[in-house]
């Protein structure tokens, strides 16, 4: 039905404003969905006009009504178009966002009977006939459409409100004037007029608002607008593009409008968000400012930290299965653990009311209660009762006391006092209540994980598609696989192999793109095809003769060559290729390593939605000796000794693949220059907290 399906967020800031509760626009179309933060009214305006006249069938979606209750338009005397006429010739608005649509509020309020119905007045001056607060009126406050969503649960504002928490009223004044000149320039405006090439239309995105919390606890950073906008884009978008977009458009024609997605929620909120897709990564998010020369590891890791975000979709799936997943949602516990008061050990369970300093004597009952077998009737004052290990409390018992610490005479049972209150139990969701967020979205799914999963009632997680991750490597010299036979000139391809192997512990989908030589045309097609969503390659990465993967990187995609004060590790290369972004690391095995878990590291662990990843290493006593020079991060292969000291390997030569094998772990020495003799404190970084397996 629409080539694209752009949601607006408006905002009546009386200032230029970005962030919360500014202007928010989404579009979205078959590549994904993006958003745009408009700091002024009249900015966004000039956004929409352009994105009408790019030539595309277009829906825009706004968050504001479009017209009022059929009564005041009566009163008024005009239609719809009328009242969109009138605010167009009323309404002034400035590049700073100074608009006067209090007076035009009051003007309106003038003509019609009453104190209001417009009411709410944000500013410190007074507007004459512009009440502070709500006023009785005889017009309704409500369109038909705005009973109905409250009907349907949902909350909307009234037009008539001008200020307060998520009032529309001033939206609308200053939006609609909008509409009109939209409207001058071809678009129409559903249901008021026919579906055209552009259509305008009302929307409510707190349609989904479950959905824009679970999306919000995904990426703590997005502004809630943002979320909001984005959701509501992808979902009509899924619609549309299934081809049930249509029925939402079918509606009574009335002068009130409408708000397309009305009774259509349930469509609109399955549309999201497993069907949809991420945002996409900006083509120059790897672009460095110009005039950098060498840049730091941490000024990289920022700057990655930055342009990156999850890039994959969400699925839903059996939490029994989730090991490894990555959770796209906070899991909430379904149910309590424990669910009722249980007992902590085998014994007998009595009120501790009952009971006093000094031996003890009680009645025992017939019968017992053990878990999965509660105790049929409840235990009367003053009375016991045998408990087992988890077992429901029975009515009656809020305390234990230990079988060992019992004596039996065949009627009672003997126990010395005082007991302490709820001795032996465990209280209900005492563990985790039922309700609370139990795993946040992010998480990595463990064995632990998913005993916790299951003992809450939380049979199905939503978790992260895992991230596909192509491995290429370049050079003439390579040959793929080392059962083949190598001339002088080869060598086997140590490179491919190893990230490959990498990626798997790091629990992402490796996909092996092969071998290329460099060979410009076949790099190309060999990335055309790769159906990925990121990729690794390595060779080629510096900027000299052979160096065929930057060129092309340079030349057919937005290449960002960063030359990194590290060692080993020569410039990476990081590029967007056609919209997948391409890690181009150092050909030397050594390098190649070093700068996979340095950057590419935490740079997966972010698009496939885990979060950033810091590595975690310790600081330990050197066992080795070693000026280093001001300038450059170094890191070296290293492994503890018996006395828990690091030890290095004894080259540093950046071919020595047998010392990246012999290490278990790496020595991160700082950029500063560093004097470490044997003792030297030095921060250790094992193998194991970067994921290697
Ligand atoms: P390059 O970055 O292409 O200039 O390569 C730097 C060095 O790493 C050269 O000695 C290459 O032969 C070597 N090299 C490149 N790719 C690999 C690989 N996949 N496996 C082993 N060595 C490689
Ligand atoms: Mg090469």
């Amino acid at each position: 039905m629409f080539d694209r399906i752009a949601i607006l967020d408006w905002s009546a800031a009386g200032t230029p404003k970005t962030g919360k509760d500014s202007i928010w626009l989404a579009i979205a179309d078959g590549s994904g969905v993006r958003s745009e933060n408009i700091p002024t009214r009249m900015q966004a305006e000039e956004r929409l006009s352009a994105l009408l006249a790019e030539g595309d069938r277009l829906l825009i979606g706004v968050d504001f009504s479009l017209s009022f209750p059929a009564a005041a338009l009566e009163r008024l005397g005009v239609d719809a178009a009328g009242l969109w006429r009138h605010l167009a010739t009323n309404h002034t608005d400035t590049a700073k966002n100074l608009s006067n649509y209090r007076h035009v509020a009051a003007e309106l309020n003038q003509r019609l009977e009453g104190d209001g119905p417009f009411w709410g007045n944000g500013a410190k001056a007074d507007t004459p006939h512009l009440p502070r607060t709500k006023p009785a009126s005889a017009l309704p406050e409500w369109r038909a459409c705005e009973e109905v969503a409250q009907a349907n649960g949902l909350n909307p504002k009234s037009c008539w409100q001008l200020a307060g928490a998520g009032a529309v009223g001033a939206q609308s004044l200053t939006g609609m004037p909008m509409v009109y000149r939209l409207r001058e320039q071809g678009a129409t405006v559903w249901p008021f007029d026919p579906i055209s090439r552009v259509t305008i239309a009302e929307v409510y995105p707190s349609i989904l608002s479950a959905e824009v919390r679970a999306h919000l606890s995904r990426h703590p950073d997005m502004v809630l607008d943002q979320a909001q906008v984005e959701l509501l884009a992808q979902a009509l978008w899924v619609l549309n593009a299934g081809g049930t977009l249509p029925p939402l458009f079918d509606v009574e024609p009335t002068k009130e409008g409408h708000i397309l997605g009305l009774n259509h929620e349930l469509a609109l909120r399955a549309a999201e968000p497993s069907a949809i897709l991420p945002p996409r990564l900006r083509n120059d998010c790897f672009a460095m400012p110009q005039g950098v020369n060498w840049v730091p590891v941490d000024a990289a890791l920022d700057k990655l930290k930055q342009a990156l975000h999850p890039i994959k979709g969400v699925e839903t799936i059996n939490s029994h299965k989730a090991q490894g997943c990555i959770l796209a949602a906070d899991a909430v516990a379904r149910r309590s653990n424990p669910p009722r008061p249980n007992s902590a050990v085998d014994g007998y369970g009595f009120a501790h009311e009952a009971t006093s300093d000094g031996p003890q004597k009680l009645p025992l009952l017939q019968g017992r209660a053990a878990a999965g077998q509660p105790f049929d009737g409840a235990v009367p004052h003053g009375a016991a009762v045998r408990i087992l290990t988890g077992a429901i409390l029975p009515d009656g018992v809020d305390t234990v006391v230990l079988e060992e610490d019992c004596a039996l005479d065949g009627a009672s049972v003997i126990f010395d006092g005082p007991v302490k209150p709820r001795a032996n139990t465990r209280k209900a969701g005492e563990d985790v209540e039922s309700g609370q967020t139990a795993i946040r979205a992010g998480h990595v799914l463990r064995a632990p994980d998913i005993a916790l999963l299951s003992a809450l009632g939380i049979a199905d997680v939503q978790v992260y598609e895992p991230l596909r991750v192509g491995v290429l490597s370049t050079g003439d010299e390579l040959i793929a696989r080392p059962d083949m036979d190598a001339l002088p000139h080869q060598i086997f391809d140590a490179n491919r192999p190893m990230l490959l192997s990498l990626l798997n512990g790091w629990g992402y989908a490796p996909v092996d793109l092969g071998h290329c030589e460099d060979d410009p045309k076949l790099i190309e097609r060999t990335l055309d095809r790769a159906n990925v969503d990121v990729i690794l390659t390595s060779g080629g990465a510096s900027a000299g003769d052979e160096d065929h993967v930057s060129h092309l990187l340079r030349t057919k995609g937005t290449l960002s060559s960063w030359r990194i004060a590290l060692k080993p590790g020569r410039p990476l290369a990081l590029a967007m290729w056609d919209g997948t972004p391409v890690f181009g690391l150092p050909g030397n095995p050594v390098a190649a390593l070093v700068c996979a878990l340095v950057f590419a590291r935490p740079a997966l662990s972010l698009m496939a939605g885990s979060g950033w990843a810091e590595p975690v290493g310790f600081t330990v006593p050197a066992a080795f000796e070693k000026h280093k020079k001001a300038g450059r991060r170094e890191y070296l292969r290293a492994r503890l000794n018996d006395q828990g000291k690091a030890e290095a390997f004894k080259s540093e030569g950046s071919g020595r693949i047998s010392g990246l094998s012999w290490a278990d772990g790496l020595v991160e020495l700082p950029d500063e220059a560093a004097e470490i003799t044997h003792g030297t404190p030095v921060r250790y970084i094992p193998y194991a907290m970067l994921g290697l397996r």
